[in-house]
């Protein structure tokens, strides 16, 4: 089991109304009395890195949404933050039998699988993304590596909407991938299909609600943070589908040991 001591970040709020604009159902964590929005880039460098107890101090309602992808993160609890290895048993949610959900022409699904691994596939009418579909096995590794750097995106039609009724109007091009008509309007794409590994990315927050790491194949098409927290429910709910097993301290979501080079970067805490 693995905790970090405390993480901080700066406000940065107009920087994040662009993002959050794009996705108006982004999960909100917390009880009634007070809530905290945009959590799901946040808890899915979390739960990548193995992460079970963890403080985090915001002075403001919603996390910073940064460049809009989970690298921020990812630096700030390896780098920062530190991670200490707890000698408590780790706990995972193992998947039995196939658990799913659908909406319309949305789905997801999870199946049992020896590791935690994440088939998402999107449709957009857009020249830049049309049919994108990956598969990964979810380590640290291939997190920090291939996931945690995805954008959110959205596309300049909508941006306009959003002002043309008030709203984004503190949002910038550079916490976003912003689509044209043919083109990204800001930055180059940091992947060719950035986009679908940035809806595994919020996948893997927005599972991160069910409160443990899922040992599990999960398997998504055209989802949205909707489906997903509803998907996350739904596991709860079918109780006989899974069961709590707890594996090595040493090991990491996936149950493989920790890459060296994450070892060598991460500073341990005292
Ligand atoms: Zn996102």
């Amino acid at each position: 089991m693995d905790c970090i001591p405390a993480t901080r970040s700066r406000s940065r709020s107009n920087r994040r109304r662009l993002a959050t604009a794009f996705d108006s159902s982004a999960p909100t964590s917390g009880a009634s009395k007070s809530s905290v929005e945009t959590v799901e880039h946040l808890l899915a460098a979390l739960t990548a890195l193995g992460i079970d107890n963890v403080i985090v101090e915001l002075n403001t309602p919603e996390v910073p949404i940064m460049d809009g992808s989970a690298a921020p993160f990812v630096y700030l609890i390896m780098n920062e933050a530190g991670v200490k290895r707890l000698a408590a048993p780790k706990r995972f949610l193992k998947v039995l039998r196939p658990i799913s959900l659908s909406h319309g022409d949305k789905r997801i699904a999870l199946y049992p699988s020896d590791h935690f691994k994440v088939t998402y596939s999107i449709n957009f009418d857009h020249p830049l993304i049309r049919h994108q579909s990956r598969t990964m096995k979810i380590t640290e590794e291939t997190f920090v590596e291939d996931i945690a750097p995805a954008r959110t995106f959205g596309f300049l039609k909508e941006v306009e909407m959003l002002r043309q009724r008030g709203l984004a109007l503190g949002g910038s091009l550079d916490n976003a991938i912003v689509l044209g008509e043919t083109s990204v309007l800001n930055n180059a794409l940091r992947f060719e299909d950035e986009f679908v590994r940035h809806k595994i990315l919020d996948v893997i927050g927005d599972l991160s609600l069910v409160g443990y790491p899922v040992i599990g194949h999960l398997v998504a098409h055209r989802g949205g943070h909707a489906l997903h927290t509803a998907f996350a429910a739904r596991i709860l709910e079918e109780v006989d589908a899974w069961k709590i097993v707890e594996g090595d301290a040493n090991a990491s979501v996936a149950g493989m040991p920790v890459p060296a080079s994450i070892k060598a970067s991460a500073r341990l805490a005292n």
